[in-house]
């Protein structure tokens, strides 16, 4: 049966991936995104469809939209991004929570899942981590405007499930990659890939030495549509791939795998830098019966395929400009 989906940062990377498939399973839906770190030419594709509508919008206003379902997405999630404005990222954050909760209760019945974040873990002492893991994280420091946003919009969405016993589910999602990133997004999987494919040098932060566990983007939008329809009771959910790595094998990774001639740089690390992070994924295994199924090596393929040919439009539109 169609069903109201209301999908908040719905122009961004995640958002676009399940802006699609929803609509490809028959439901409405409707993107409110300021376009912050959103892509108009993410959703054209997608304005043509009775189905989709878009409202252009800033999420820390209130959201007078009624829904069965919402994704609350909205936030920029790469450091750069949002640590550009930190007080507008704590807000959309916190005030991006409570108004999307406040859709939900407004209506009967409305499910409403956060994306929240392997951030809330911090720097973690823990490894890896499980749900049951209260975090480390420097309540000062320039990554707490997105740490500590989404630690208090996990809270609110507990709140107001004890208090208004709204439908909540919240998703712990680890470092996520795949095409339709932006070439500007800033985080490491599309630095390398776009400056391996210019051979230009591979920025690697500290001594790369620092883990992350990469999930590719269709296992991700898996994940999420299968903790929204599972039948649980309120709960934090770790999504992402348990196949950790360093940043410095990423690096050589993507070297060889786009036969690039780039050299590697080693510049400074940024403070607070997690160390390693890697989810323990029993949780997701066990109630939904999830797991990526996306090597990384495959996932890095498609990904750096999307940038080739986003590269070489560009080189392209360039080349006419000069032509004419
Ligand atoms: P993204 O930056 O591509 O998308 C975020 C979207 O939110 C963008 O379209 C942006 O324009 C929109 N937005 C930002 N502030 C807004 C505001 N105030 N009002 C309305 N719209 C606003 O990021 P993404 O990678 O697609 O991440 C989506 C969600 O998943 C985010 O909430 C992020 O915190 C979470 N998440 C992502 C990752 C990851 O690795 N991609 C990891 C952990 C958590
Ligand atoms: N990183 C890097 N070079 C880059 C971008 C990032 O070495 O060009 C490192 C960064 O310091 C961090 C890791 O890669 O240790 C992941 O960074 P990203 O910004 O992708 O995500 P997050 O730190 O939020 O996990």
């Amino acid at each position: 049966m169609r069903k109201r989906y209301l999908i908040t940062g719905g122009a961004g990377f995640i958002g676009t991936y399940l802006c699609e498939k929803l609509l490809d399973q028959g439901h409405h839906v409707i993107c409110l995104d300021n376009f912050y770190t959103g892509l108009r030419s993410n959703i054209i594709p997608l304005l043509g469809n009775k189905n989709f509508e878009l409202l252009e919008q800033d999420v820390t206003q209130p959201v007078n939209i009624e829904a069965d379902y919402i994704f609350n997405l909205a936030c920029p999630a790469s450091p750069c991004h949002y640590q550009a404005q930190p007080v507008e990222t704590t807000k959309t954050a916190i005030l991006g929570a409570l108004n999307s909760l406040e859709a939900a209760k407004n209506k009967k019945n409305t499910r409403i899942l956060q994306a929240s974040t392997s951030e809330v873990y911090g720097d973690p002492r823990e490894h890896p981590q499980k749900e049951d893991y209260w975090g480390y994280v420097n309540p000062i420091g320039i990554r707490a405007c997105y740490d500590e946003g989404k630690r208090c919009a996990e809270t609110l969405f507990f709140d107001y499930y004890r208090e208004y016993a709204t439908d909540i589910r919240v998703a712990r999602i680890y470092n996520t990659y795949g095409p339709r990133m932006r070439p500007d997004d800033g985080r490491v999987v599309s630095n390398f890939i776009c400056a391996a494919l210019k051979n230009e040098p591979i920025t690697v932060y500290g001594d790369g030495l620092q883990t992350r566990s990469f999930c590719y983007v269709d296992d991700m939008v898996e994940g999420l549509l299968g903790l929204m329809n599972a039948e649980i009771e309120a709960q934090p959910v770790n999504l992402g791939n348990p196949d950790e790595r360093t940043v410095l094998d990423l690096a050589h990774l993507v070297i060889k795998l786009t036969n690039s001639s780039s050299f590697i740089e080693h510049q400074g690390l940024p403070l607070d830098d997690p160390i390693k992070r890697q989810p323990d994924i029993t949780r997701a295994k066990t109630l939904l019966n999830w797991e990526p199924k996306t090597s990384l090596e495959d996932g890095l393929m498609k990904t750096i395929e999307h940038f080739d040919a986003l590269l070489s439009a560009n080189k392209t539109s360039v080349l006419r400009g000069l032509a004419s």
